[in-house]
Formats: C-alpha cells, sequence, structure tokens
C-alpha cells in the first residue's frame, strides 16, 4: 500500500481529523540511515507527526521540526514544505532500547524529556515563525499532543505508532491526530475521550491492513473525508545546493581547504548521498568570489 494521508471532519461536530500511513517513506529512511529499531520509531513517529502538522497549514510553508530531550538518540530533525515529500535524520542512528516490563520500543528513553521541540514555519517572509515547547515524554505523540495545545491553542491528540519487524525492518507506520476546533463543547471533548479509551495502537492496525480512513472511521463516527496526498521521503539534494553552501564559507576558508586536502567531500546528512569538489571546481568556487 502506497503512503499517504487524509484529513477531514466529523460531521456536525467542530472536530478536524488527519491520518495517514508512512510505513514505506519511514522504511526508505530506515535504509537511507541504517536506522536501529529504536531509533527507527522514534524518527518515523515524528515524520508521521510532521507530515499531518504540515498539512494543517494552508500555504506549503516549509516547516523545520526539531527534537532534542538531552537522551542518546540526540537532535532529530525532520523537513518538509507541505507537498507530501518529507526528509529527517536523527543525530544516534543506533539506538535499541526497550521497556524491561513490556518489551516495547523504548523510545521516550531515547529522546529523553529534558529539552524541547522547536518548529520552524518559514513562509517567505523575512522572519520565520518560531515556537518551542518543553518536551514532555520524548515519546513523540505526547510531545506534538503539547505543542498543539500551547503553541496553536487547539486542544489534539496525537497517536503515532512504528512496528518494527525481528530483522530490524518497518512493518507498519503512521499515526492520527483528532483536533478540537473552535466551538467544541465539553460534550465534543467527552466524546473524543470515550473513542480515544482502548482505541489499539494505530501501528498494528495499519500492520492488520486498516488504512487511514479506516482508522479514522473506527475511531469516530461520520467521518467526511475532505482530501488526501500521498507522502514519500525524498532529500532532494544536488551538487549545486552544496556548492552554494560552501561559497557562503567564504573566500579564505575554501583557499584552506584547497591547500590542505585539495578536494573537498561533503555528506548530505539527509540521504548520506557523497558530493565530491575536485580542485579545478574549488578553485573556480574561489576565482567567482
Ligand atoms: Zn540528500
Amino acid at each position: 500500500m502506497k503512503d499517504y494521508l487524509v484529513r477531514g471532519m466529523v460531521k456536525n461536530r467542530p472536530i478536524r481529523v488527519f491520518a495517514c500511513q508512512t510505513t514505506n517513506l519511514v522504511e526508505e529512511a530506515r535504509k537511507l540511515h541504517d536506522l536501529w529499531p529504536t531509533s527507527a520509531a522514534a524518527l518515523g513517529r515524528m515524520m508521521s507527526s510532521v507530515l499531518m502538522m504540515a498539512s494543517m497549514e494552508k500555504n506549503n510553508e516549509k516547516l523545520t521540526v526539531t527534537i532534542n530531550g538531552g537522551g542518546p538518540i540526540g537532535t532529530m530533525l525532520c523537513v518538509t514544505r507541505g507537498d507530501g515529500k518529507i526528509k529527517g535524520f536523527v543525530g544516534d542512528p543506533h539506538c535499541m532500547y526497550t521497556n524491561n516490563e513490556t518489551g516495547k520500543l523504548a523510545v521516550g528513553y531515547a529522546v529523553g524529556n529534558q529539552g524541547y521541540l522547536q518548529v520552524i514555519k518559514d513562509m517567505g517572509l523575512k522572519e520565520p515563525f518560531v515556537s518551542q515547547v518543553p518536551l514532555q515524554s520524548g515519546e513523540i505523540g505526547d510531545d506534538f499532543t503539547m505543542y498543539f495545545a500551547a503553541s496553536e491553542q487547539t486542544p489534539s491528540a496525537v497517536s503515532v505508532g512504528v512496528l518494527v519487524g525481528e530483522t530490524n525492518e518497518v512493518l507498519a507506520s503512521g499515526g492520527f491526530i483528532v483536533q478540537m476546533m473552535p466551538g467544541a463543547t465539553e460534550e465534543d471533548i467527552t466524546y473524543v475521550e470515550e473513542a480515544l479509551t482502548d482505541f489499539p495502537p494505530v501501528s498494528s492496525q495499519i500492520h492488520d491492513g486498516l488504512t487511514p480512513e479506516e482508522i479514522l472511521e473506527r475511531l469516530l463516527d461520520d467521518v467526511e473525508i475532505l482530501g488526501h496526498q500521498d507522502l514519500k521521503y525524498e532529500c532532494g539534494c544536488s551538487k549545486e545546493h552544496f556548492a552554494e553552501a560552501l561559497l557562503t564559507l567564504g573566500k579564505s576558508e575554501l583557499e584552506d581547504i584547497l591547500n590542505t586536502d585539495g578536494f573537498c567531500e561533503v555528506n548530505c546528512q539527509f540521504c548520506n548521498k557523497k558530493y565530491r569538489f575536485e580542485k579545478a571546481e574549488l578553485e573556480a568556487m574561489i576565482a567567482s568570489l
């Protein structure tokens, strides 16, 4: 099944909903970064959350989301432009921690909870919008719930999950978000809370073959799907992009590289592709400055 997300409303209630399945793109990220299970689960949960967040924006703003909770995974970063394409990485791709009692992947431990979730929305204006909230548990879903409540004044329930197989491949990934819009009553809130009680984990529902639409319909009555978007992992980097970045180092720094190594190799953090700039290319760059 292809990766995609849907957004919709609950009929006759001020409640909006989002759901996604991201199994393929998280598996793609796992292969690119050689992610071990806890790192894969953490980044996968974050990518599902960020993709749903991006689909709430109206103008395809560039979203850059960073999580750093002081845990062993280090800094996690995801970037999307609201076009369904996402890229991301984690500081330590080789985290493998499980909870002793439940045997589940210990994402909260790997991420840590002594830090922040930061969102930068670049709308093409001079100043990007920057907002930051303290992490709740490092389990990712809770942390995005806090972000929507504190930063966007939108009470939300965020549920994201990743199921990793015995040989580390991603078997299922996805999530859903339920948001209370202005005008929601106590009765609406209770309705959602009751629906969420004992709702099975989203990753196992995806693994069982349920689509994002079916998960929403199982959760709430009268869901009306209003939009659909295909999702994929895409870096989009190029040699030109890295050449521009090198130019920003300035003349003396580039001359330094030329005189010390005679070439320059840069590694893209998002896809691990390597780009090599030879002596003549560096000389041409320096001459252009
Ligand atoms: Zn790249």
